[in-house]
């Protein structure tokens, strides 16, 4: 069994990144990336600030642009309008939530307005049909680090039957689709699924996308296989945990993601990742 130590595979993927964005430095693009965080969210802040440092460490040109918790849907469409048109910058990313006073279907509105090929987040409709058609496009950040932990684990899914547990449009179903591309068979359970624990028990790679705190039993797990947990939940103490049952799971598995330590700091990575493709993009 292997704890899959996402920490220092991130890290090897943000030296990648840093590499990528000094070659694009030297051929004169310095890879950029702005962020729109409207509102006061503590949350959110922090995840900004982490991004940009992130940027930053990695020879990224990082900008954020604050506007108030009572930003209007107009100003949020005028600010995007403007990064599209503004060649310095390669990834456009709004920090969700919007502020309350911006409807569902205004968010969905905004997200849409930003330019495809800055859609570093992956989020847009139309990377998520470029992923569906098999073309190039942005593929959203959790599940691209979610493959790539796999691979540094030795887990190649061609041929292996896969469960991912959740059906967002951010992590559970372009993690299905890049597992379906990978040549794996792919099972999507999701709160409907009747029986989860025979689903999960017959998976050699099992993907939990949750938000349930230990919802993934030891005594589902087929022995030896690959269990990636992405929940990101606070246990009865106040502690992160995941969707998963580390302590038991890690009895069965052939290899786990810790949480905190695993897939959360591949998202960061691969954002960074996804920004300087961008960037290159522009070259060609
Ligand atoms: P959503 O709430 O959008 O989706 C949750 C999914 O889980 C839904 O498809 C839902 O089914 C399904 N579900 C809920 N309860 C059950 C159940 N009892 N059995 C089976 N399926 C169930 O969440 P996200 O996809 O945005 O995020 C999932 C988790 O991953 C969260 O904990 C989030 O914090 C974390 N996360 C972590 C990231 C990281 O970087 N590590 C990045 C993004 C998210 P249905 O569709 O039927 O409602």
């Amino acid at each position: 069994m292997s704890i899959i130590d996402g920490k220092q595979i991130a890290r090897k993927v943000r030296g990648e990144v840093a590499e990528h964005a000094a070659a694009l430095s030297a051929r004169g693009v310095v890879p950029g990336l702005t962020v729109i965080l409207a509102g006061e969210d503590p949350a959110s802040e922090i995840y900004v600030r982490n991004k940009n440092r992130a940027a930053e460490r990695a020879g990224i040109d990082g900008h954020t642009i604050r506007l108030p918790d009572d930003v209007s849907y107009e100003r949020l469409c005028d600010e995007v309008d403007a990064l599209n048109a503004d060649p310095s910058v390669h990834g456009i990313l709004i920090q969700l939530p919007l502020p309350s006073g911006i409807t569902r279907e205004q968010e969905r509105a905004v997200l849409g307005r930003v330019n495809p090929d800055k859609d570093v987040d992956g989020f847009h409709p139309v990377n998520l049909g470029r992923l569906v058609a098999g073309e190039p496009g942005f593929v959203a950040c959790t599940p691209s680090g979610c493959m790539r932990l796999l691979a540094e684990a030795g887990v190649d899914p061609s041929g292996k039957r896969a469960v991912v547990i959740g059906r967002s449009t951010i992590v559970g179903k372009p993690m299905a689709l890049l597992l379906l591309q990978a040549h794996a068979t792919v099972t999507v359970c999701h709160s409907r699924t009747p029986d989860l624990r025979a689903e999960v028990r017959n998976a050699d790679i099992v993907v939990a996308a949750v938000g349930r705190a230990g919802l993934v039993r030891g005594d589902w797990i087929k022995p030896g296989a690959a269990v990636i947990d992405v929940g990101i939940n606070r246990n009865a103490d106040g502690k992160l945990c995941g969707d998963v049952a580390f302590s038991e799971v890690v009895e069965v598995a052939g290899h786990v993601t810790p949480v905190p330590g695993g897939v959360g700091p591949m998202t960061i990575a691969y954002l960074l990742h996804n920004v300087c493709v961008a960037a290159e993009r522009t070259l060609s």
